[in-house]
């Protein structure tokens, strides 16, 4: 039997109804055997989810604050869960080990982690599932890199042990055994290392909306569920903002060539979106696949002139970024210009050695530095094969009245990424989106 993985998203387990809500799912297809999920998130708008309430108790158990009404608000959740769903289970031991483990100071990451430790314990009693804590299947290394492929062997061996089980997603373990997270949002992750050791025919990812939304539905109103997507652009659109899936959850799958079904926990019957390596079919009429954006980002601008001749200079003004371990995000250039864009919460605290760096380094004539930098990117694997989306990019920005200070297009014409000031994120991303669709 091939079986699914599926994965629950923290608006999915809230609470007991929800719950039972994924229990009927998962019990509505035998192959749904192997489970991950999130920790319980928000209930309704204006609450906290529980690894946000479990980072703050940790920050206060660091400080030397009392913990207590944090805490206790935390037990009170998951013990509201366990009785109304009418379970004989306790998890009093754990969370008095978890409290403990705050005071020990047993981690920031091992805090967060907690979360879903509790969720999976909880929701594998419900449907009579193994538990099997990810701590001892999913692995990093010394540098805090995932390991994957031991974390693949030892969990495909230990599944063959486990005909049904259900795993906490979001951390696994160090080379020493303590705890450590994936960035937020990493249950994604842990589902998608679970696909691939299971072999899944397919990689469920069930949420709060019916799919991959061609832009965030946060910014632009209702806008069109995409239909089908290729696993590259997926991580262009996640990496830039769109974190209904978390940009690295593509990798595991990817190698062994499972999809992933995007889909709504409250409309199961809504046919999602499907995450494939390749596809023959794309959207001819509307020509991008999606839309979505972050903001910021700072850009340093350098010029001097004759910079085209001078050998070495993008590698002397990067070997700044690099001794401070900065990464760049773009890089576009002019014959006498160049630009880096940075993450502005990456290079905050290290700006001015970063300048005096650039300075001594390549003695530019001029230096400059711009904040509240937004990105947008515009992806689509259509774009390769028509003519003219730049152009409407650009007319719909320039109609918008939106100054554009930055544009690069990814080699393989997969997106076009501009540049513009953070508080034109919305209007930009409006605008663009009703430029592409028409209905
Ligand atoms: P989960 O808790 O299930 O992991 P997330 O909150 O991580 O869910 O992701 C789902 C949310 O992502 C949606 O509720 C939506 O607000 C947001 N989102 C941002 N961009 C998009 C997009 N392009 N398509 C769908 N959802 C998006
Ligand atoms: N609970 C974690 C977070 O809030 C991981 C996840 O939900 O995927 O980021
Ligand atoms: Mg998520």
């Amino acid at each position: 039997m091939s079986a699914i993985v599926t994965k629950f998203g923290g608006t999915s387990l809230a609470d007991a109804e929800k719950f039972k809500q994924v229990a009927e799912i998962i019990k509505a297809d035998p192959d749904r055997r192997y489970v991950v999920v999130s920790a319980p998130g928000k209930r309704f708008k204006g609450d906290f989810k529980i690894t946000d309430m479990f980072y703050l108790c940790y920050e206060k158990a660091v400080s030397g604050e009392n913990i207590d009404v944090l805490f206790d608000e935390i037990s009170g959740r998951y013990r509201e869960i366990i009785s109304e769903l009418g379970l004989s289970i306790s998890v009093d031991r754990e969370l008095d080990r978890i409290r403990n483990g705050m005071y020990n100071m047993t981690g920031r990451d091992y805090a967060a982690s907690r979360g879903e430790y509790l969720n999976a314990i909880i929701l594998s009693a419900y449907l009579g599932y193994d538990f099997i804590d990810a701590r001892e299947v999913v692995f990093f290394n010394n540098d805090g890199s995932f390991n994957a492929e031991y974390t693949n062997d030892v969990m495909s061996a230990r599944l063959k042990r486990h005909e049904r089980a259900v795993f906490p997603g979001f951390y696994g373990a160090m080379p020493n055994g303590t705890i450590k997270t994936f960035s937020r949002g990493g249950s994604d992750i842990t589902g998608s290392i679970v696909a691939r050791a299971a072999n899944a025919r397919l990689y469920e990812n069930w949420t709060d909306v019916s799919g991959f939304l061609m832009a965030d539905p946060r910014i632009v109103d209702n806008p069109k569920v995409i239909n089908t997507i290729t696993y590259r652009e997926l991580r262009e659109l996640s990496y830039m903002g769109a974190t209904v899936l978390h940009e690295d959850s593509i990798f595991p799958v990817q190698i062994a060539g499972i999809p992933i079904n995007i889909k709504n926990t409250d409309r199961p019957e809504d046919r999602g979106t499907m995450i494939v390596a390749e596809t023959p079919d794309y959207d001819t009429k509307n020509v991008i696949t999606g839309i979505a954006g972050r903001k910021g980002f700072t850009a340093i601008n350098i010029s001097k002139d004759l910079m085209n001749v001078e050998v070495g200079f993008g590698r002397k003004v990067l070997g700044v970024l690099e001794k401070k371990n900065i990464s760049f995000e773009h890089l576009p250039s002019g014959i006498d210009t160049m630009s880096v864009i940075v993450k502005s919460a990456e290079i905050s605290g290290k700006l001015d050695y970063v300048l005096n760096g650039i300075q001594q380094e390549v003695c530019p004539d001029s230096i400059s530095v711009e904040d509240d930098i937004a990105l947008i990117a515009v992806v689509g694997r259509a774009m390769v094969k028509s003519k003219g989306t730049a152009a409407k990019v650009f007319k719909a920005i320039a109609e918008a009245n939106i100054n554009v200070k930055m544009i690069d297009q990814g080699s393989d014409e997969l997106n076009i990424i501009i540049g513009i000031e953070d508080k034109d994120f919305e209007i930009a991303q409006r605008a663009i989106y009703s430029e592409f669709i028409k209905d």
